[in-house]
């Protein structure tokens, strides 16, 4: 087994729903970053929008 976990390409997980805050998230779709939530059946896509951001 080799372990690919260099690198910070990976995207983490999101740790909650941000619609109704339960830990029930599997992936869903074939967008990067697609997100299903097993409370609410929300899906929901995480982007990056921008690292080291200090102005708006
Ligand atoms: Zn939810």
């Amino acid at each position: 087994m080799t372990q690919a976990t260099s690198g910070r390409t990976r995207q983490l997980p999101p740790f909650h729903c941000p619609y109704c805050g339960e830990e029930d998230l599997t992936p869903h779709g074939e967008d990067d970053g697609g997100w299903r939530c097993g409370a609410c059946l929300r899906t929901f896509i995480v982007r990056l929008t921008g690292t080291g951001v200090t102005r708006s």
